[in-house]
């Protein structure tokens, strides 16, 4: 099977820091592929290299075949990969609505955006009711399905999630990764970027263990929760 999204030997840098030192990693269509490790081991580095927000210095990003590396980020949006930034970076003083229809702003089929609304509000109907209410207002949670909404408007192909549970209470961290799930299961392919280790090795098919800006381990979801080097580096027994 071939990968919907490839990286090969794939570097970025800020300057003179090497945050991603030439990795490899593979997303297949349909699949949850998780991207964990430690604080500023280069996971969130990698997803905006694939984005286009920082340039990558090296190396390749094909999806479905075409070389995304020289494409500016609207482009690659176009394609259909989206990310949801860390920090969830919603607009808190436009309504809730307003901060959706951003997430459509490169369509024009108004009947499917249409459509699409509804199917967000479907899968998290406190966005509905809070429809017309500022952003800002509401919980971290919230905000977080806010994100997540915005990127499904834009219609995805591959959403690229960094840290959705960051900062979240027990029970809301659940309930997130429970409709990642579910947006999985609609045929959404994804990329997870997770400190949350122990719940991203959960719902991935396949995933990979960065450290230093290098993949040190790489296997099923399944495989890594079970490997000793994982449980003592990330599961804490
Ligand atoms: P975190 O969970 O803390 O976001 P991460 O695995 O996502 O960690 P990155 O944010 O990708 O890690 O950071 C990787 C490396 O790049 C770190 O050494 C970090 O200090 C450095 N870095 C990140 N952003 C910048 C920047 N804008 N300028 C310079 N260095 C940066």
């Amino acid at each position: 099977m071939s990968a919907l999204l490839a990286l090969k030997k794939l570097h970025v840098a800020y300057g003179h820091v090497q945050a991603v030192k030439g990795i490899d990693l593979e997303l297949h269509a349909g699949q949850i592929t998780a991207l964990v490790g430690a604080n500023g081991a280069g996971k969130s580095t990698t997803l905006l290299g694939i984005s286009g927000l920082v340039k990558a210095s090296g190396g390749s990003i094909l999806f479905d075949g075409d070389e995304l590396l020289s494409l500016a980020p609207h482009h690659i949006v176009q394609k259909g990969i989206v990310q949801v930034a860390e920090g969830r970076a919603i607009l808190g003083t436009l309504t809730v609505q307003e901060n959706l229809d951003l997430g459509a702003y490169t369509r024009s089929d108004k009947a499917q955006i249409a459509t699409d609304l509804e199917w967000v509000f479907s899968l998290f109907p406190v966005l509905k009711n809070r429809a017309n209410g500022l952003a800002g207002n509401l919980s971290g949670g919230e905000q977080q399905m806010l994100a997540i909404g915005r990127a499904l408007m834009a219609r995805p192909k591959i959403l690229l999630l960094d840290e959705p549970s960051m900062g979240l209470a027990p029970l809301m961290v659940q309930e997130i990764f429970r409709i990642i799930k579910h947006i999985n299961q609609t045929g959404l392919s994804i990329l997870l970027v997770e400190q949350n280790v122990k719940q991203a090795l959960k719902i991935a098919e396949r995933a990979y263990v960065l450290e230093n800006g290098e993949i040190v381990l790489q296997d099923s979801g399944a495989n890594l929760l079970n490997n000793s080097k994982v449980i003592a580096a990330y599961l804490g027994t």
